[in-house]
């Protein structure tokens, strides 16, 4: 079994698309960033590659090339998903919080674990999506950025047998 963890954060500004786990939501206001800025799938690729072994995000995508301006980020998760099974590894669990102080994202959760099914290969039961609020405090709490973390354990499929 293998732990990992993932942190991303991105600029809220008004102009931008919102897009959480996959999912354009509405809102006034989008994050800002080289590909589409889902801050909650690259806390997860982060948390898949770390438990890997593999790095980082930033090493795989680096937001200097151009060929990742404006890409979705459920192509760098399948990407991501390519290099761990490569690895030998089988996702097991993936656990995910975001914070934000706005909008409410428990309308769009269970679209938003389908899409993280389809590409992980795993039940959606193996799949937690948390919200929290930052109480109004720092960036986050001033609604001008939003945060996410992941943690995700993998197991090695010499010992799924
Ligand atoms: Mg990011």
């Amino acid at each position: 079994m293998r732990i990992g963890i993932g942190y991303d954060i991105h600029r809220l500004t008004e102009g931008w698309k919102l897009v959480l786990g996959g999912v354009e939501i509405p809102y006034i206001k989008g994050l800002e960033g080289h590909s589409d800025a889902d801050v909650m799938l690259h806390a997860l690729c982060d948390a898949l590659l770390g438990a890997s072994g593999l790095g980082d995000i930033g090493k795989h995508f680096p937001d200097t090339d151009p060929k990742f301006m404006g890409v979705s980020s459920m192509g760098l998760l399948k990407d991501v998903f390519t290099m761990i099974v490569k690895e030998g590894f089988k996702v097991h669990n993936v656990d995910l919080v975001l914070i934000a102080e706005e909008p409410k994202i428990s309308p769009f959760v269970e679209k938003m674990k389908d899409n993280i099914s389809s590409v992980l290969k795993i039940d959606k039961n193996y799949i937690g999506i948390k919200a929290s609020t930052n109480e109004g405090v720092g960036a986050v709490g001033r609604g001008e950025a939003i945060a996410s973390y992941s943690v995700v354990t993998l197991i090695e499929k010499e010992c799924l047998n």
